[in-house]
């Protein structure tokens, strides 16, 4: 009746990388409804307690395919990174970081992000939009750091101690970065 769940989901690259982690929550008091969230980077789905594996698996896809849709048109804007910013700088910095701007910028393919403290501004590059907001938080929580201390001594890094998923962000973009050094797969070659 509907295609292989796990076919489809496979042939979604852009789906796959961001869902790390699915736990699927059954409800009692769910009758019909379905329904998910992110909780970090995992995805929760909730759905009524005696659906089937299979319709499970049906509906794990679609609610997938949903909040990627949704997350794919929400993309912060400059104003919403400023505000996340200073949410970040009171939770991990004591406030101390102030930043004048923070703003997305695509000219910055380098660096994930950049800072020019003397004028207290903060560019994150545009690729990382699209990626775990734990990944963002991390980056614009390094800048703001920076703010604060410039190079990565042992000093920085202990401004970023408290941040719970430091490491965890810091491998993801290694990753992307590793991943676009790949070499092609190879193909059949023509001598
Ligand atoms: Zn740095």
């Amino acid at each position: 009746m509907s295609a292989d769940p796990a076919h489809d989901l496979s042939s979604q690259q852009s789906l796959t990388s961001r869902t790390s982690e699915v736990e699927v929550r059954r409800s009692a008091r769910r009758r019909r409804t379905v329904s998910a969230y992110r909780e970090g980077d995992r995805t929760v789905v909730l759905i009524p307690a005696r659906m089937s594996v299979a319709e499970e698996q049906r509906w794990v896809t679609v609610m997938l395919e949903k909040l990627a849709a949704q997350e794919s048109k929400r993309i912060l804007g400059d104003d919403e990174l400023s505000a996340r910013a200073a949410q970040l700088s009171e939770q991990y910095l004591d406030a101390r970081a102030e930043p004048d701007t923070v703003r997305w910028v695509t000219n910055q393919n380098s660096r994930w992000g950049s800072c020019t403290p003397s004028e207290g501004s903060i560019r994150l590059s545009h690729r990382l939009q699209g990626m775990p907001e734990y990944v963002i938080d991390y980056v614009l929580l390094h800048e703001l750091a920076h703010l604060l201390v410039p190079g990565h001594g042992p000093s920085f890094w202990k401004l970023l101690e408290s941040y719970p998923r430091t490491e965890r962000a810091r491998g993801y973009l290694e990753g992307v970065v590793a991943a676009g050094r790949l070499p092609e797969l190879p193909t059949a070659r023509e001598e």
